[in-house]
């Protein structure tokens, strides 16, 4: 991380790159995101009592990543005759890399981007002392205000080339949904009280919506 809804941002700031070509910035918007989704294999691993070391900022952080997805989509695009999959591959190595360059500049950890061949590269290997606040702030509170903002984007993208419409009003509940648990999480933090576990669930919950919203509007990326 920085944020996921930060990532997904950055990825729909490559509109003016991908220009027409379908679903490449549907790529590009999912391969920002792609690489957070590890902490599913975080929560696993804590859930059955496994090791949760290595699992973080690794596989899914590693340029060899952004060469598979490519390839993969590559081979779907040419055995299915449609270059929308090639795009959609192309944009995923776009987002991916981007995310990790992201990582990289603006976190304060390391990211495995030559994973399995190389160690943890950043200019910040860990929080600095006195940042603890700032650092549960993050992990607990500020991921659900940039899943709302994020959501708030792709609405007003939507309501700019009038599409989606009937998918707006659940868009709207879900980006409500974020600002509430930044809301809550966030007068929490104030009041002393930490809730990891809670938190850390809703962030799982929140990153495979904006994963399958950013699908279900691609009728708005393409108009973008
Ligand atoms: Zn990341």
């Amino acid at each position: 991380m920085p944020q996921a809804g930060i990532h997904a941002m950055v990825g729909m700031a490559t509109r003016k790159w991908t220009g027409a070509r379908e679903w490449l910035l549907l790529g590009a918007i999912l391969g920002s995101i792609t690489p957070d989704l590890d902490n599913l294999a975080v929560a696993v691993a804590t859930l059955t009592g496994g090791a949760t070391e290595g699992l973080h900022r690794t596989f899914t952080h590693s340029i060899f990543f952004i060469a598979v997805a490519v390839a993969v989509f590559y081979v779907i695009g040419t055995l299915k005759k449609d270059a929308r999959w090639t795009n959609l591959g192309y944009g995923l190595g776009l987002g991916i890399l981007l995310h990790i360059l992201v990582d990289l500049v603006i976190w304060f950890n390391g990211v495995y981007m030559f994973w399995p061949l190389g160690g943890e590269i950043g200019l910040w290997k860990e929080y600095p002392a006195g940042l603890e606040w700032f650092y549960k702030f993050n992990e607990q509170a500020s991921e659900f205000l940039f899943f709302g903002i994020y959501l708030w984007a792709l609405g007003s993208w939507a309501l700019k080339f009038g599409t989606d419409g009937e998918f707006l009003g659940k868009l709207r509940f879900w980006m409500w949904f974020e600002f509430a648990l930044f809301a809550i999480f966030f007068i929490l933090l104030l009041a002393g009280k930490t809730f990891a576990i809670i938190s850390g669930g809703l962030y799982l919950v929140s990153i495979l919506m904006a994963f399958f919203v950013t699908i279900r509007m691609r009728k708005t990326l393409e108009a973008a």
